[in-house]
């Protein structure tokens, strides 16, 4: 039963750090009229059958054939509406991925789409384009950062069509800007061939690894009192890390720059759109350096970097600090990538919004950090 490959190829990648963090990606498998496409919000790793959406592909499709308004936040909604209600009987209880639309789109049986930060120092760089073209010539296509759901589905739907149309194939592997990539094949061995060649052509151009060595999870006097406030400030918990990379990049506010905003959707999901560099290790100077924050962004910082010592996740649960934390590290592991295509590409400041302000992103840190 291909449900049981979908369930298989899912856990394979879940249980993987190096492609999977906090849940983040997505995976589908469909026959002529039923998609079946991960949950929101369920990790990967831990997918059984019932964790995806049957959904009707009829209704998907007859989605391209609507008009919907252009202001986004209505857009999205109808869309959305739209989606749910594409869901096959007996499916009312789940919420599909919000990547459904592009996943049906997608003309192979197996789909996998993945956000590993390998694949993300190619896709959030500054040269990231004109390397894929030169790593993977037309094997792979190339969308520019654009906002997830209906938006991006259809520029994908757009690309799709005109590379089946000068090539006479579609493609299998597609990189998004600022996101990650998407895979697809007729079989599980074929997404995994896919994935290897990804991930072998990337890693044989990168010219320096991140250097997570020393790393340091609590220690005495500064950083207990730091953690102790922080976590107050955040009203629930906060938590601790330094390595070799990360002291690199506190030395000071210019040395931080390399992580100092948002890489993909799924940083801002679980570590915040904006970190907080403080040079104060005093209380009264984090809990100055918090307000201005707060006065700035409109909402509080999941992750502190305080200069000289090393970076605190702070939020609600402790699930939800430690969550921050390890994104945080995979954005150090994004910048330090990206310096080998010309150094790291944030998403700009309207993307960003657009994340911090998406109803359905708003849904999936919900489940996934409680
Ligand atoms: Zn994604």
């Amino acid at each position: 039963m291909s449900i049981e490959a979908l369930v298989e190829i899912s856990r394979f990648y879940g249980t993987n750090p190096d492609y999977v963090l906090a849940g983040g990606g997505n995976t589908s498998w469909k026959d002529s009229d039923t998609l079946y496409v991960k949950g929101s919000g369920i990790a990967l790793a831990s997918v059984v059958p019932a964790s995806f959406v049957k959904m009707d592909r009829n209704a998907l499709a007859r989605i391209w054939e609507k008009s919907y308004l252009k202001a986004s936040d209505e857009r999205e909604s109808a869309v959305l509406a739209d989606m749910m209600a594409a869901r096959k009987a007996g499916e009312e209880q789940k919420r599909p991925s919000v990547e459904a639309l592009l996943h049906d789109i997608l003309p192979f049986a197996f789909v996998v789409h993945l956000h590993p930060a390998l694949v993300n120092g190619l896709t959030c760089s500054q040269r990231g384009e004109a390397a894929m073209k030169e790593i993977f010539d037309h094997k792979a296509f190339w969308i520019p950062s654009t906002n997830p759901g209906y938006i991006l589905a259809k520029q994908v739907k757009t690309a799709m069509e005109y590379y089946l149309a000068k090539y006479s194939k579609p493609t299998a592997i597609i990189f998004l800007q600022n996101h990650g990539v998407f895979a697809g094949a007729e079989s599980v061995e074929g997404i995994k061939e896919l994935y290897v060649e990804v991930m072998s052509k990337i890693g044989a151009m990168i010219r320096r690894k991140p250097d997570f060595a020393g790393e340091i999870r609590e220690s005495g006097g500064a950083v207990v009192e730091i953690t102790r406030t922080l976590a107050e400030l955040a009203g629930g918990s906060a938590a601790f890390l330094c390595d070799h990379e990360i002291a690199a990049l506190v030395k000071d506010r210019t040395s931080f720059a390399p992580v100092s905003s948002a890489f993909t959707p799924d940083h801002i999901v679980y570590a915040g759109s904006d970190p907080l560099f403080s040079e104060a290790k005093t209380e009264t100077g984090l809990r100055e350096a918090w307000k201005n924050h707060i006065q700035k962004t409109g909402r509080n910082p999941k992750i502190i970097a305080v200069q000289g010592l090393g970076v605190f996740g702070a939020a609600a649960t402790e699930k939800a600090a430690g969550l921050a934390l390890e994104l945080f590290r995979d954005a150090v592991k994004v910048a330090v990538y990206a310096e080998s295509f010309g150094g790291p590409r944030f998403m700009t400041r309207d993307q960003i919004e657009f994340i911090n302000n998406w109803e359905v992103e708003r849904f999936r840190s919900g489940v996934s950090t409680k």
